[in-house]
């Protein structure tokens, strides 16, 4: 196999909190232990909770922290072009049908929900005939069919991982009512195009890799790698989110060195035994997925303090 191709996927929607600083470094050890090339990505399909100058820091932010990208490739938001491409395969396909089920509907149904929130499709509009169609009279989202099948792969952090895709998810969304195509569709797009063979990210992601294989192997792409690594709480157990602006990078780079902060995110994630400032170089020569925890990190009472 040739040298990895990982990449970083970022939603510009603010700063960068120390959870996808984790999730980047990870990533950026993982392709430059091997010789490597990173590739970075942002990830604007919802142009209202992204901005540019958000992109812009998110750069400067890992130019600070040393973690270089090799290539750019185009923000989401101007690839719709090559998202409808993929859209018309799945038509092509026989694969999509259009939703006319609002959320409140989604919402009623009985129907046990995905870690991250989203609902199993019961395939309410699955069979809707031409006319039950026309008769609705507003623009429909688009879900691709699901087959039977159950996903499996071997994550690189978290081990064997399998979901079946019918019953634990049902058809998906692929291009919503407003015409906009969702996560699911752009990042298979855009990590296949880009030659991407290893996806690092966050364990909240680890639900969606199964809907991405499952296009991936539609759309000819080859499936990468997956490592879902650990999420971060603080001390009181919280999981981070932007929201959290005390840690934040601005926070974080005014209270310590990249050196301080890579070495403290690599002791407590298992990658090397005390906190002490270390290079990004340096610890690639150290980085092996085996030493990584696969549990939340909770971070130490001492690091908030210090943060405050
Ligand atoms: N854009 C997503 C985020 O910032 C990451 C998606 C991915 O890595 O696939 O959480």
């Amino acid at each position: 196999m040739g040298a990895p191709v990982g990449r970083f996927a970022p939603t510009p929607s603010g700063r960068m909190h120390l959870g996808n600083v984790f999730a980047a470094m990870v990533s950026w050890l993982s392709v430059k232990r091997d010789g490597g090339e990173w590739v970075l990505r942002m990830e604007d399909l919802d142009t209202l909770r992204t901005s540019e100058e958000a992109a812009r820091m998110i750069r400067e932010d890992l130019r600070w922290l040393g973690l270089a990208w090799d290539r750019e490739t185009a923000p989401q938001s101007r690839r719709s072009g090559a998202y409808l491409r993929y859209f018309e395969k799945l038509a092509d396909m026989g694969l999509l049908y259009p939703c006319y089920c609002t959320r409140s509907q989604l919402h009623s149904v009985n129907a046990p929900h995905l870690s991250d929130g989203t609902y199993v499709y019961p395939g309410t509009c699955r069979g809707l005939s031409g006319a039950q169609r026309a008769a609705v009279g507003r623009a429909p989202a688009w879900r691709v069919r699901v087959p039977e099948e159950t996903w499996r792969f071997s994550d690189l952090c978290q081990g064997a991982y399998a979901q079946d895709l019918a019953t634990e998810c049902g058809d998906f969304v692929v291009r919503r009512a407003d015409g906009v195509y969702v996560y699911q569709l752009a990042v298979t797009v855009d990590d296949g195009e880009a030659g991407v063979t290893q996806v690092v990210r966050g364990a909240d992601l680890i639900g969606s890799a199964p809907r991405q294989m499952y296009l991936q192997a539609l759309f000819g792409f080859p499936h990468p790698e997956y490592g879902h690594v650990p999420m971060l709480l603080s001390a009181d157990g919280r999981r981070l989110s932007k929201r959290d602006r005390d840690l934040d990078m601005g926070a974080l780079r005014s209270r310590m060195t990249a050196q301080a902060l890579l070495g403290y995110l690599a002791a407590a994630s298992g990658l090397i035994d005390r906190a002490e400032p270390v290079s990004p170089a340096e610890l690639a020569g150290e980085f092996a997925w085996e030493k990584l925890r696969k549990a939340d990190l909770r971070l130490d009472a001492a690091m908030m303090g210090s943060l405050e």
